[in-house]
C-alpha cells in the first residue's frame, strides 16, 4: 500500500512548469514552481511543519500546546495542518486588509482568528505582530514561532525547496525570482543555489509602499518608503531576520495593478489559478527577464500560493474596477 501517515507528509515535492503564453517578448526559458500543489495551497506549508518540528525538538513546544503566531492566512493554513496532526490549539492574528476567504478558511481548519487593523505601526498595542505577542505572554503552554525572525523559516527552504528546483533543472537554472516577505523562501533558496554555482542571479519581487529595495540599495531604513499597499503577502515595513540581504542580487518593486492584471492573465493564459503575489513575482521576473536575460537563461519563478483565496478581490471584476485596475 502506497500511503502517507497524515497530510503533512504531502509537503513539498511541488512540479516546475513552463510558463508559455505570458512570456512573449522574453527570450530566456522561465519556469513556474508551482507552490500551491501544497496540501494547504501555499508554498508556507514547508516552513510552518519545520517550525513546529524545531521548536518541539528545543523543548519550546510541549503535548497540548497552543500556537500563536501573526500570518497574513498562508503560515496560518500551514501551521494549522501541522497542529492537527500532531495534537496542538492555533490562535492567529491577521490585519484586516487580508482577504476573507483566508480567515474563514483558517477557521475552517479549527484555528481561532484575531483580527487586528492594518494602517497602525508594528510596534502599536494593536498591531497583529503585538497581538499574538501579548496572547503568548497571557497564555500558558503557548509557543510563538515569529516566522519573521525565526531562522527555520529559511533552513525549510534551503533544506527543502532550494534542492528541488537544483535537481528539477537539472542545475542548469541561472536566475531565480521570488517574492519577498519574511524572507524565508527567498533567502534559503538562494544559499543552496549560490552553493551550487554562485553565478546564479537573485531577484526579489518587492512591493511600493515596502522597505526591501531602498535598504539594499542605500543600507538606509527610509520610512518615507513606507505607506500602505494592498498586494498580500509581499513587501514589509520592517527588517526580518529571515531577509538576508547578501543573497538577493537586486529588487524590482511591482504596482498592486501589474501585480493584479499579470494574476488574471496566469489563470487566463497559463491555466494557473493563483493568488495575487504570484502576478507580482512574475511580473518583476519577466521585467527583470527583458533587460537582463537572453535565451541562454534559464529562470525560475515561485508561485507561492493559490487563487481561491482572492476570489472576492483579483477574480472579482466588480472589486477589480472599484480599484481601478480594469475599465
Ligand atoms: N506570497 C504570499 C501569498 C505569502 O503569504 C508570502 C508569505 N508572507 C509570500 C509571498 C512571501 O514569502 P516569504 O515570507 O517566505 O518571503
Amino acid at each position: 500500500m502506497k500511503y502517507l501517515n497524515n497530510i503533512t507528509e504531502a509537503i513539498g515535492n511541488t512540479p516546475l512548469v513552463k510558463l508559455n503564453n505570458v512570456t512573449k517578448g522574453i527570450t530566456a526559458t522561465v519556469l513556474a514552481k508551482v507552490e500551491y500543489f501544497n496540501p494547504g495551497n501555499s508554498v508556507k506549508d514547508r516552513m510552518a511543519v519545520k517550525m513546529i518540528e524545531d521548536a518541539e525538538k528545543a523543548g519550546l513546544l510541549k503535548p497540548g500546546g497552543t500556537i500563536i503566531e501573526g500570518t497574513s492566512g498562508n503560515t496560518g493554513m500551514g501551521l494549522a495542518l501541522a497542529a492537527i496532526s500532531k495534537g496542538y490549539k492555533c490562535i492567529f492574528t491577521l490585519a484586516d486588509k487580508q482577504s476573507k476567504e483566508k480567515m474563514d478558511i483558517l477557521r475552517a481548519v479549527g484555528a481561532e482568528v484575531v483580527v487586528c487593523p492594518t494602517n497602525v505601526s508594528p510596534d502599536h498595542p494593536d498591531s497583529y505582530y503585538s497581538v499574538a505577542k501579548r496572547l503568548n505572554e497571557e497564555i500558558p503552554n503557548s509557543f510563538y514561532p515569529n516566522q519573521y525572525d525565526n531562522m527555520s523559516n529559511t533552513a525549510a527552504h534551503y533544506e527543502g525547496t532550494g534542492p528541488e528546483i537544483w535537481e528539477q533543472t537539472d542545475g542548469e537554472i541561472t536566475c531565480f525570482a521570488a517574492g519577498v516577505g519574511t524572507g524565508g523562501t527567498i533567502s534559503g533558496i538562494s544559499k543552496y543555489l549560490k552553493e551550487q554555482n554562485p553565478a546564479i542571479k537573485v531577484v526579489g519581487i518587492d512591493t511600493y509602499g515596502s522597505v526591501f529595495k531602498k535598504y539594499k540599495e542605500t543600507g538606509e531604513f527610509d520610512e518615507s518608503e513606507i505607506y500602505s499597499y494592498a498586494t498580500e503577502g509581499i513587501g514589509e515595513d520592517i527588517l526580518p531576520k529571515n531577509v538576508n540581504f547578501d543573497m538577493i542580487d537586486t529588487f524590482v518593486k511591482v504596482t498592486d495593478k501589474d501585480g493584479a492584471l499579470m494574476t488574471r492573465r496566469l489563470a487566463k493564459e497559463e491555466g494557473m489559478f493563483v493568488g495575487w503575489s504570484c502576478g507580482s513575482a512574475v511580473y518583476g521576473a519577466l521585467e527583470y527577464a527583458k533587460e537582463h536575460l537572453t535565451e541562454n537563461d534559464i529562470m525560475v519563478v515561485l508561485l507561492p500560493d493559490h487563487g481561491t483565496r482572492y476570489l472576492g478581490k483579483i477574480y472579482n471584476d466588480d472589486w477589480m474596477r472599484q480599484q481601478g485596475y480594469i475599465d
